[in-house]
């Protein structure tokens, strides 16, 4: 808009200087006021404004047009306006300017030469008067494009640095998920004839050696295993880390699967080489998985869920192992996301039971206690045992919301059933998972009080390897719950790498003697002679034993003679379900009854 005042004004001037005879003064005293208000418009102008003669020289220029060509007013007049264009510029600038006489006017952007620099501007021309030859004029409105430039540079850099920044990993400064899975994309679209092989790699438990070790040396390992891997692929392959502990690498142009192996070998030893420092000395090694295209699938985001359920199978494997895809993986992976899925709707429609099994004190002859296990009702396939599903509850975070409930309904019903025993207790179990998310003690805090059920009156079950996660995080935790009056137990002791000497720096109440001990003591003499170390340790210690998976009346006695405290297994019950429970404690408790008036009378008798 502003472009077509300039070009107006300019008429209004050559109005002025042409026809002043046939004007009356009154209309002429109007034109020259507002030709001095739009005089006055060009010089306040933020734009350049020249006025050209038929030859394109200066005649008419605005202060802002003369210092965009660095030049003072006057010494602009009768200047060639395309000298001072950038030279290899100047015959499209005057074909454009020449091309007005048709269309009028038109713009066109180019640079300007100044003092050996190049400004770039834009220009608007438009011709005035075209149908007198003589008096042809050329209006050129220019703007300075430099200030838009350098904007439009610095928005480039810093969306380049914001896309960088985005797509890397600031520790490693290697490829992040983002730009990992970007390369991905443009690896198989780029050669889709060539084999691109993606690795993705999982150290194994480098949170036994984060932890202990601080954060600070952590992160120097992971810059580490980043050099390590980057220093064994070639250049043209992609080393990326897809978070934590986790890392990929991108294999280009690879002959099959025998090469592929045979650098993820290599991989694998490089990384197992010694992580030495002055104040470290630690070994790690990785869990690798790996997928192929076009082999596996010719889709990308499935290369990349390929190569994890095989990590994911390597992991579960033992550690340390290479797994490349397979289709029973896939077959494997869609059933567990068709668990997952039914596992969210047994949570919703509450297809999930507590069973209780009794515990015998050997002590009192009596079932002191639960321990309380969670089956699911499955619509079509009846009731099943946690083992299949428990997994998975705590790979996908579902453990949060399935822990609360079972914490919570456990105490609803042990209020209820200390209403005929007042010293029954329950044993719950709790996942390593649920312990290291860090508000477990509120959480059941909060479910003790509004259930009215005495700190007490439960004890939690944790197994070894859910306190060596952890471990120092974990025993503060724990040090709150004890603190709280919870009890706690060692579950599955024996089993996991927790020493005596561990036991003693935990606050725990009892230990439960795996039932790989007890299923065949007495005569297997090896497992005898561990359950009743496990018992005499345990003993000096304070701590009680319960034996677990306890099946024959052999089993019961040898234990008892071994002076195990509390006996579970089948010998004593199975597990069962609230019903179940409730009967029997009533029939104990009319027993006792009995046995107290029988008691009674034989005293009076
Ligand atoms: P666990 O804590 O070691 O539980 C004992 C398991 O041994 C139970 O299996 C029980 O049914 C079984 N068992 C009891 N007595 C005998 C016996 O005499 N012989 C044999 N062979 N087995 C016996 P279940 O209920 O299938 O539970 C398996 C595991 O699932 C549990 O092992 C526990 O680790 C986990 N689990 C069970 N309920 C829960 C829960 O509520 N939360 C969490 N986080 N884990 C649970
Ligand atoms: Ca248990
Ligand atoms: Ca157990």
């Amino acid at each position: 808009m502003k472009l077509r005042h300039f070009a107006d004004s300019f008429s209004l001037s050559r109005i002025l200087r042409s026809k002043p005879a046939l004007l009356k003064t009154r209309e002429l005293d109007q034109l020259r006021a507002e030709n001095a208000r739009y005089k006055a418009l060009l010089d306040a102008a933020p734009i350049g404004h020249f006025t050209l003669d038929c030859e394109y020289r200066i005649i008419e220029v605005n202060p802002v047009g003369a210092m965009l060509l660095r030049c003072a007013t006057k010494d602009l007049t009768l200047t060639p306006f395309i000298s001072k264009i950038r030279s290899d510029d100047r015959i499209h600038v005057s074909d454009s300017i020449s091309g007005t006489t048709v269309t009028g006017d038109c713009t066109v952007s180019t640079s300007l030469k100044i003092q050996n620099r190049e400004v770039p501007v834009m220009l608007h021309v438009t011709t005035v008067n075209p149908s007198n030859n003589k008096d042809y004029r050329f209006h050129v409105a220019m703007l300075d494009l430099s200030e838009h430039h350098a904007t439009q540079n610095n928005l480039r850099i810093a969306r380049d640095g914001l896309q960088h920044v985005a797509n890397h990993d600031p520790l490693t400064r290697l490829p992040n998920r983002c730009g990992l899975i970007e390369q991905l994309q443009s690896a198989v679209t780029a050669s889709p004839n060539e084999k691109v092989a993606l690795l993705l790699l999982d150290l194994d438990q480098f949170k036994q050696v984060n932890d202990p070790l601080g954060h600070q040396i952590g992160d120097q390992l992971l810059r580490e295993v980043a050099s390590r891997l980057l220093s064994t692929v070639s250049e043209a392959d992609t080393v990326g880390r897809l978070g934590g502990d986790e890392f990929a690498i991108i294999l280009k142009g690879i002959s099959g699967v025998a090469e592929v192996a045979r650098i993820a070998e290599k991989v694998s030893k490089t990384l197992e080489k010694r992580y030495f420092s002055a104040t470290y000395d630690v070994h790690l090694s990785a869990s690798i998985g790996i997928s192929v295209y076009p082999d596996h699938t010719d889709n990308s985001k499935k290369l990349l869920s390929y190569a994890d359920a095989a990590m994911n199978d390597a992991k579960h494997r033992g550690r340390n192992l290479i797994q490349f895809y397979t289709s029973a993986l896939n077959t494997r992976l869609t059933q567990r996301f068709e668990l997952e899925r039914d596992l969210r709707i047994a949570l919703s429609e509450s297809q999930f039971e507590l069973y209780y099994q009794p515990q015998l004190d050997l002590r009192t002859n009596s079932v002191s206690g639960y321990e309380v296990l969670l089956r699911w009702n499955h619509p079509q396939d009846g009731v099943i045992g946690p083992d299949s599903f428990i997994g998975i509850i705590e790979d996908t975070g579902l453990i949060d919301p399935v822990g609360e409930w079972i914490l919570e309904e456990a105490c609803r019903k042990l209020i209820q059933l200390r209403r005929t025993n007042n010293n029954i207790k329950f044993s719950i179990n709790v996942s390593a998972k649920q312990l290291v998310k860090g508000d477990l003690k509120d959480k059941i805090s909060a479910i003790l009080e509004n259930t009215g059920v005495p700190a007490n009156a439960i004890e939690l079950e944790l197994t070894e390897s859910a306190l060596l996660e952890n471990a120092d995080h974990s025993l503060k935790i724990l040090q709150d719950l004890r603190d709280a009056g919870v009890d706690l137990a060692i579950d599955d002791f024996g089993t996991g790498y927790s020493s005596f000497s561990r036991l003693q720096q935990l606050p725990v109440t009892r230990v439960k003697i795996d039932r790989s001990f007890v299923h065949d003591v007495p005569g297997n003499v090896n497992n005898a002679t561990i359950a009743k170390a496990i018992i005499a340790v345990a003993h000096d210690l304070g701590i009680e034993v319960v034996a677990e998976g306890v099946e024959t009346p052999q089993q019961a006695s040898f234990l008892s003679d071994a002076t195990c405290d509390v006996l579970q297994g089948y010998h004593v019950g199975r597990p069962c379900t609230f019903a179940q429970i409730c009967i029997s404690e009533a029939m104990t408790n009319s027993a006792n009854q009995l046995t107290g008036q029988l008691s009674d009378q034989t005293v009076v008798a």
